[in-house]
């Protein structure tokens, strides 16, 4: 994404997208997901993702810790040179030794920047847990140890789905979500390239870009619906964009260049959502001591506060207190997305504390995920998902 004003906003975008509501209808889609083909410049197959993880970006001083059940080689990033060719790797240190190369298992290479390629996809472990793909290690000039995850597109996809919406949703929500992650991951990968930040890593692992968790989730019933959408993604006049998604609008999604550094389209302009009423998140109401919102704001005084502009639909585009304004989005990052579940709130004075009265979860720009649940379980299919909430998107395979 472009740098921005609200770049703070922007790092936690995702924040809420973890949607946490029960059991749902499993549908078989018998229809193709997508209507056609489009070729993307420099995409002929699917990219490699590089993920930075964020528990080691910079990895503590002790390193990290990697098994690998089977064989596997190291070689040089640089060269590509053969360094070591293992059997099995029980858990070893990966770390930084003090001349400034990098070691695994007490093993010296020399070299500040390696990938370890295990034999059999799958078998890499990080911590505690297991990947797809490879991993690189690389020693910045400030000593500091990165682990990236370089991995296919599909896996990556497969490691984002079940982290970004529960594997037990209907499977037209989940062929939508995968298309609009892989359609997120895309864009990402392009903005990496823009930005000069892709040699190293694309996206992180975190709310940061999308939440993967590597095969932790990876089930039948994701790989199904991996397989089902492989390559298709979501473009808007021939180009991909930002598709944003979050869990619960509460009642109206909103126009993404309100809250983010990005065009105003047809796709992100907003758009009302009666799917995600029976969700958990309907009502909510959170109580704020005014001298705990006074510390998180940064400020010594919150008198006053209102929501002083909304946006087109529900949410609060700008809020006021103490004689200082804040967009919705980056007043909800400061209070604490934890604690303020969304922007859709009304605000009341309590004395020592502010009442918000509320409803849904999340940014509320781009695919409601209990939308998605709420029509999946109406019958309707992933492309219509899509296009309810990606209005005038094309549904499209670009590799
Ligand atoms: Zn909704």
């Amino acid at each position: 994404m472009p740098r921005s004003a609200f770049s703070f906003v922007k790092a936690t975008a995702q924040l809420g997208c973890l949607a946490v509501i029960g059991a749902a209808l499993y549908s078989c889609t018998t229809r193709p997901v997508e209507r056609g083909q489009a070729t993307l410049p420099g995409l002929q197959g699917p990219p490699v993702v590089k993920v930075a993880l964020s528990r080691h970006f910079p990895a503590p001083a002790a390193g990290a810790a990697i098994a690998i059940d089977g064989e596997y080689r190291v070689v040089s990033s640089k060269s590509g040179a053969l360094l070591h060719h293992g059997t099995k790797l029980g858990d070893a240190t990966l770390a930084a030794n003090p001349k400034g190369g990098l070691a695994l298992g007490g093993r010296e290479f020399g070299e500040r920047d390696l990938r370890i390629l295990p034999a059999f996809d799958g078998t890499l472990k990080v911590g505690d847990r297991y990947y797809r793909g490879t991993l690189r290690a690389f020693l910045s000039d400030e000593g500091k140890l990165l682990l990236v995850n370089e991995v296919p597109m599909e896996s990556y996809i497969a490691g984002v789905l079940g982290a970004e919406m529960p594997l037990d949703y209907p499977r037209a929500a989940l062929e939508a979500q995968a298309v609009a992650a892989r359609t997120y991951a895309l864009f990402e990968i392009r903005q990496a390239e823009i930005d000069g930040r892709a040699e190293l890593f694309h996206v992180y692992d975190d709310t940061r870009s999308q939440v993967y968790s590597g095969t932790l989730r990876e089930t039948e019933k994701a790989r199904a619906v991996i397989a089902a959408t492989r390559g298709v993604a979501l473009l808007s006049g021939g180009r991909l964009f930002c598709a944003y998604f979050h869990s619960t609008c509460g009642g109206s999604t909103e126009p993404a260049h309100l809250f983010f550094d990005v065009p105003q389209m047809s796709p992100l302009s907003g758009r009302p959502c009666e799917y995600c009423q029976g969700g958990k998140w309907r009502r909510w109401e959170v109580s704020i001591a005014k001298t705990d919102l006074c510390q998180r704001l940064g400020v010594k005084d919150v008198s006053k506060l209102k929501v002083a502009e909304k946006a087109p639909g529900i949410h609060a585009l700008r809020i006021e207190a103490g004689g200082r304004s804040w967009n919705g989005l980056e007043f909800r990052l400061l209070a604490g997305a934890d604690r303020l579940p969304s922007t859709a709130f009304e605000v009341e004075d309590r004395g020592a504390n502010y009442v918000f009265r509320g409803t849904g979860y999340g940014h509320g720009v781009g695919m409601c995920q209990v939308g998605c649940k709420g029509m999946a379980e109406l019958g309707y299919e992933a492309t219509e998902l899509l296009k309810f909430y990606y209005p005038g998107a094309e549904v499209l395979r670009v590799y």
